[in-house]
């Protein structure tokens, strides 16, 4: 019979993670995704003959530890290994910063004494505030709720516990969250640094998947969303999942098949099924419907209460504020097959810079300028460049003496000006990018022997992320913490009871984290057990 407990809309990283953790709890799911892969928007392929890599999400870090060990991640597969160097910044002045272990006080010294003696003061405080942030990621935010009953009595036990992590910081650190939730990175960073590319260094982290300038109020957020994760127990290190990003959603697959989740693949979703104000399944593309207790949905949550659920079951007011759900990150992703090595004019040859996330953006006038010329012209004609090569790392993703590079481009708007279409403008801006590094690294265009190329419109058809919105909407305070995805719906549980949101639409938002996905089955086991107790 075409029925089961939960029912899991996308295959993506937390939808796999959900469906794990529910799994193993002992209840039937069933995953179905409208691509053929699972992974979502954390998948490898093969884009150039002989040459594979991460074709969305690039780097990983944000992946938490807890759901690592939970699930066994590293038993099924999966091996993550930190870049010899953390960041590369070259400017177009032939001066350069290099930062990692042991070398981010040397090299920042050399650009600035000023900026050497104020870089390790204001890491500890972004430090201190990540490690606050890590308490929060796998646990659901304080929910607003109307009304007294049982519902209210669990949000006011939530609030105290929020209280109580806050009331481990002292009052200077609360002032810098504060700074840090509500002020524009480029404020707080003109504060402490003199020099363009340390600047640059902690801006570049404010605009990644964030279509504005670093000067926007919000943007400090956005650069501490990227510090709260951590590679095999070091802290607010990136690295590289061996296989790719696929490599992390392979294992999960394994780990939830292993439980006895179905996964089912190329089964779009067209419509949730609704009776009587209960979601209880799914009427898949092919009309085939599947009957469950639970619908958990990992897609954007613009996508799902806009186009799949029945007309008219969804109050006005909420359907007309999730209309108004912000998505578009400003981004064009490229992957390149490279028959060599780029050498940089700042520091030319091989290095354990080039396993470095390679930060083309020099200061953040830069990136403000990128971002307005992308709102006037539709693309920035200086775009924000990172390179990442992770064949440096990894010798599974190309052959021999040759490699692959990721270029992840800031900014492009989400939807091109004056009517025109991202299918006529895709090659042009890909050429663009590709000069932007060839700029930096003269010869890197004519060792591009292939190329992958996603412009906002090409994620929106492939991952089906909205406006091409890399984290499932906007990380700005009003679609932030206990208001994401809404007021009263940061539980995960969404305005239909049976319904549940366990996408990067949830708190704590985009990235490969799994967290969504880990809270949103904690939310349904809660209300599974509930209502066994109950009968
Ligand atoms: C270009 C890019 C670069 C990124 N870089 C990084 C990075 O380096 N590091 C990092 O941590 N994060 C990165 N991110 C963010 C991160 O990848 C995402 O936030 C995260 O992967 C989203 O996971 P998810 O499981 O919530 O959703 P998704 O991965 O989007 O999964 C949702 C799934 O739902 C499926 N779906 C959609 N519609 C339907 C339907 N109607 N029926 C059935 N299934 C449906 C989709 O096919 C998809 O598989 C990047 C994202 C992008 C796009």
């Amino acid at each position: 019979m075409n029925e089961t407990d939960v029912v899991i809309i996308g295959a993506g990283h937390n939808g796999l993670t959900c469906a794990a953790y529910l799994a193993r709890a002992g209840l039937r799911v069933r995953v179905v995704d409208r691509r053929k892969v699972v992974g979502g928007a954390a998948v490898t392929e093969e884009f150039y003959p002989g040459f594979r890599n991460s074709v969305a999400a690039y780097t990983v870090s944000l992946l938490n530890p807890r759901i690592i060990a939970d699930l066994k991640l590293a038993d099924h597969g999966l091996k993550i290994v930190e870049r010899r160097a953390q960041n590369f910044l070259p400017s177009p002045d032939g001066s350069y910063l290099l930062t990692g272990e042991g070398r981010t006080a040397d090299s920042v010294a050399k650009l600035s004494a000023h900026d050497a003696e104020a870089i390790e003061g204001f890491s500890r405080e972004l430090e201190a505030i990540a490690d606050v942030l890590r308490q929060f990621v796998l646990r659901a935010p304080p929910n607003l709720v109307e009304g007294f009953g049982a519902t209210a009595i669990r949000e006011a036990f939530n609030a105290l516990g929020t209280a109580n992590i806050l009331r481990g910081l002292s009052l200077e650190q609360s002032r810098n969250l504060l700074d840090l939730f509500t002020r524009s990175a480029g404020e707080m960073l003109d504060e402490r640094f003199e020099n363009d590319l340390v600047k640059a260094l902690f801006g570049f982290d404010a605009i990644v998947g964030n279509y504005a300038s670093p000067y926007a109020a919000g943007s400090a957020y956005v650069m501490l969303h990227h510090a709260f994760g951590e590679v095999n127990g070091k802290k607010g290190v990136w690295g590289h999942a061996i296989g790719g990003m696929g490599a992390i959603t392979q294992a999960m697959a394994r780990v939830a098949r292993e439980a006895g989740a179905d996964i089912r693949l190329d089964a779009g979703i067209r419509e949730v099924i609704v009776e009587k104000d209960r979601a209880v399944g799914v009427v898949l593309d092919s009309g085939e419907t599947i009957r469950a207790k639970y619908v958990a949905a990992s897609v954007n949550p613009k996508l799902l209460y806009t186009r799949l659920m029945p007309s008219g079951a969804l109050a006005p007011e909420f359907l007309a504020r999730m209309n108004r759900w912000r998505n578009g990150s400003g981004t064009f992703r490229m992957n390149v097959a490279l028959s060599a090595l780029p050498s940089f004019t700042a520091l030319p040859g091989e290095g354990d810079h080039l396993t470095a996330g390679i930060i083309l953006a020099p200061s953040l006038g830069y990136m403000d300028r990128a971002w307005q010329d992308a709102r006037e012209h539709g693309w920035s004609r200086a775009p924000v460049v990172e390179v990442l090569i992770p064949s440096t790392l990894d010798e599974t993703l190309a052959p021999e003496g040759q490699h692959v590079a990721s270029l992840f481009c800031q900014h492009v708007a989400p939807e091109l000006p004056d009517g025109k279409s991202w299918d006529d403008h895709r090659e042009e801006v890909a050429d663009l990018m590709i000069a932007t590094v060839d700029a930096f690294a003269p010869g890197f265009g004519k060792s591009v022997l292939g190329r992958q190329i996603l412009s906002p419109l090409d994620l929106e058809r492939q991952f089906g992320l909205l406006g091409g919105d890399i984290f499932h909407g906007a990380l700005t305070l009003n679609q932030l913490f206990s208001a994401r995805p809404m007021l009263g719906h940061a539980d995960y549980r969404g305005p239909l009871r049976g319904l549940y949101h366990c996408g990067s639409g949830a708190h704590p938002g985009g990235g490969v984290t799994g967290a969504p996905g880990h809270n949103a089955a904690q939310a349904i086991l809660a209300d599974h057990r509930a209502l066994f107790a109950s009968r």
